[in-house]
């Protein structure tokens, strides 16, 4: 069997769900899982109308949701769905009944907890996937809903809830595999999930990729498609750069380095249940379904350029940590990453000297308290607005010449930061947020301006 998953995009209108439609009656032979996203932009939508109800504004935050009403009824009902009082339509109407009264909840008690912001975000997955099943059976193809809720156990960190991976498994062979064997095509919601009392949890945003690999890795899949509005992997973001090349081959470990560091084409949780039980992962396009995206495996093939992709982060704050009792002081760095861990808190990146230490992180919600903290060991100085950016190669380390092709396509840019050797596959930097695009083109330039046939399009 194969997973194949579908974005915001990808789902987006009704056209949209037809061309997936066509996608999966294409593949039947291999057994499919679909795991898809919410319409379009409606998590973000979803989760306006939780803050606009809890600062009071209860009937603009109704007004909101009728429009997020009108467009899935609209999508649905230009697919012969929802036109009458068919199941659809009262799976819809039922779900939109329950996000009024949490409405109402939210504007009476001007309070959003994560755990009741997860319960609002669940209902794009599950309005999304209600109508894409009814659009295969409307196709032909026998379909059938699932819960995603009784499938991925998190624990309670709501809003970026962490998936069990052994309940995960147990329960998506035991609720998928009756449905695969009845030869029928199991359509579930990514992003959504539930803690082990059965409360609605969410697993990050982006994060129905993750669902699709823990789907993928539970039930042994030959391959976990991911179907996305772009053609692959590209050598960097085409937003950022119009130019860019896909790459049609690359490995796990690139590809988790460049998710790592923000490519958003895939959830940086994706790759790690892949490469567990070694099943490719495949990016596609959901608007070329003829083209072969790119595949991730635990291959590296030959390629005559070293860096294969550029990625970044934009949002980027540094901190410059500096003590003269540093000097020659062990346990320094154990006292401040203790504060980072004690504030949960990731750091990106870091670089000492003898008397400072600079790291980045991209969570400032609760930056203030951790920086009171860090001021009790070292004077600390905080840089926002900045940007990582990062280039990624399989065995960077080890070919030479590469920084200075780098670091030269940036000669007039200020270069707050690098890393480079932690890991063999990546040449890291920060920068300031506002050179970002010129930093991105101009590397892209330089490192792509030749391309290996073998491994770009
Ligand atoms: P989906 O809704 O399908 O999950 P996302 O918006 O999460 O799609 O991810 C796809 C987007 O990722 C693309 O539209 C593109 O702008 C962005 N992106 C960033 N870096 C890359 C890259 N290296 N290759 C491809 N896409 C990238
Ligand atoms: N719908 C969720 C989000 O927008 C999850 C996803 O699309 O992957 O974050
Ligand atoms: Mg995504």
């Amino acid at each position: 069997m194969i997973v194949c998953k579908f974005g915001g995009t990808s789902v987006q209108d009704a056209d949209a769900m037809m061309r997936i439609a066509k996608i999966i009656e294409e593949r039947r032979g291999l057994h499919p899982v679909v795991v898809s996203s919410a319409m379009g932009k409606t998590t973000n939508r979803l989760l306006e109308i939780a803050r606009t109800a809890s600062r009071g504004n209860q009937q603009a935050a109704l007004d909101l949701l009728a429009d997020l009403e009108d467009y899935h009824l609209r999508e649905a009902r230009k697919l012969a769905i929802a036109v009458s009082e068919d199941p659809v339509a009262e799976k819809i109407n039922s779900y939109f009944k329950e996000m009024r009264d949490l409405v109402y909840g939210l504007s009476a008690l001007c309070e959003l907890t994560p755990r009741v912001s997860d319960a609002m975000a669940s209902y794009g997955e599950r309005l999304s996937t209600a109508i894409l099943a009814q659009v295969l059976e409307n196709q032909g193809i026998p379909a059938q809903l699932m819960d995603a809720r009784q499938c991925i156990i998190t624990d309670d960190q709501f809003v970026n809830a962490n998936p069990l991976p052994g309940e995960t498994e147990a329960a998506v062979a035991r609720h998928l595999g009756p449905v695969l064997r009845d030869g029928r095509v199991p359509v579930f919601q990514g992003f959504i999930g539930s803690n082990r009392e059965g409360v609605t949890t969410t697993i990050g945003r982006g994060g129905s990729d993750h669902s699709a690999s823990l789907v993928g890795a539970a039930l042994g899949a030959e391959e976990i498609q991911i179907w996305t509005d772009v053609d692959g992997i590209m050598t960097t973001d085409p937003r950022m750069v119009p130019g860019a090349r896909r790459v049609k081959e690359i490995s796990f470990n690139e590809a988790a380095e460049l998710a790592y560091f923000g490519a958003k084409v895939l959830h940086p949780a994706t790759i790690l249940p892949a490469v567990r039980k070694n099943i490719p992962v495949r990016v596609l396009n959901s608007f070329k379904p003829d083209q072969e995206g790119t595949l991730i495996t635990n291959e590296t093939q030959p390629c005559e350029n070293p860096v294969k992709a550029i990625a970044y982060k934009k949002g980027i704050t540094v901190l410059h940590i500096a003590s003269t009792r540093m000097l020659m002081a062990h346990g320094f760095l154990r006292r401040i990453f203790e504060i980072f861990d004690h504030y949960r808190v990731s750091v990106d990146v870091v670089s000492t000297s003898e008397v400072s230490v600079s790291l980045t992180v991209d969570e400032t919600s609760t930056l203030w308290d951790l920086v009171t903290e860090l001021k009790k060991i070292g004077e600390v100085n905080v840089e926002g607005s900045q940007a990582i950016v990062c280039c990624v190669g399989e065995n960077l380390r080890n070919i030479p010449g590469v920084p200075h092709r780098v670091f030269s396509a940036l000669e007039d840019i200020g270069i707050h930061m690098i890393s480079q050797g932690a890991s063999s596959i990546n040449i890291t930097f920060v920068i300031g947020e506002d050179s970002l695009t010129e930093a991105v083109q101009r590397l892209h330039d330089s490192l792509f301006r030749k391309t290996d046939p073998r491994i770009f399009v």
